[in-house]
């Protein structure tokens, strides 16, 4: 279904360079549901590496309540340390209050990855609104995505996405779908088990867990913030 390893593979396996996942979100915070497609991609040998790229304000979501950016940042810092194979990037957090937008992070990764090759990874929930990103068609002509299914979220129809990015791109974007059970976990979810006080298990890793009581994440409701 994926068109993996391409070009470079066709040289031979000397030649191949190495794949490095850009997986970019709120992480707010971030949830098993995250570490299991991460590490789901990995498996299937799609990318060898994925650097988890926490949203300061997630342009696309600009009426949410987010947390702060440097407890999402070291959050994802403790759960993801103890994974070879994921690392994180603040270059977006760095932004401050602008919000920063993928087309612009990707291409300064790709300057500082250079002997890398760029995927970047998304839920189905991102690819229905992708077209609304800033200079989306760029980003999918010149960056191969990872599309992963999510519950409850249709496919988009060809003529949909062909509407929006023209047929050679809706072919592409449907063929980076990948062919995955859809994993039922959202951080809206979490968040509103907090509030609940639910029983995190199975929702988030353990560290995470700990360090959303120690820091009281969650307890306001989005709507008492005054920020939804
Ligand atoms: P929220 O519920 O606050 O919208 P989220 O669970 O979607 O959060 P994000 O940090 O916004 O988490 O997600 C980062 C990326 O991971 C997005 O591209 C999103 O589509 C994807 N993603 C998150 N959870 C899942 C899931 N369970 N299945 C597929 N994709 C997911």
């Amino acid at each position: 279904m994926i068109d993996t390893p391409t070009d470079s593979e066709a040289l031979g396996p000397k030649a191949r360079k190495p794949r490095l996942g850009v997986f970019g979100g709120s992480f707010d915070p971030i949830h098993n549901g995250h570490l299991f497609i991460a590490g789901e991609i990995i498996r299937r040998g799609l990318v060898d590496e994925i650097l988890f790229v926490p949203a300061n304000v997630p342009p696309h979501k600009p009426a949410s309540y987010v947390s702060p950016a440097e407890l999402r940042l070291t959050m994802l810092q403790e759960v993801l340390e103890p994974y070879e194979e994921f690392s994180l990037s603040d270059i977006e957090v760095q932004h401050g209050e602008e919000p920063s937008y993928t087309i612009d992070t990707i291409h300064t990764l790709a300057g500082a990855f250079p002997e890398h090759t760029l995927c970047f990874l998304m839920g189905m929930d991102s690819l229905v609104e992708l077209h609304q990103w800033r200079r989306a068609p760029e980003l999918i002509a010149k960056f191969e995505l990872l599309i992963y299914p999510r519950p409850g979220v249709r496919e988009p129809a060809f003529a949909e996405l062909s509407g929006h990015f023209g047929p050679r791109q809706a072919r592409r974007l449907l063929n980076s779908i990948l062919d995955t059970p859809p994993v039922p976990i959202s951080a809206t979810q979490v968040r509103a088990a907090v509030r609940a006080r639910q029983n995190l298990a199975g929702l988030v890793p353990d560290c995470a867990r700990t360090f959303i009581e120690q820091h009281n994440l969650y307890k306001e409701t989005e709507e008492t913030a005054g920020l939804q």
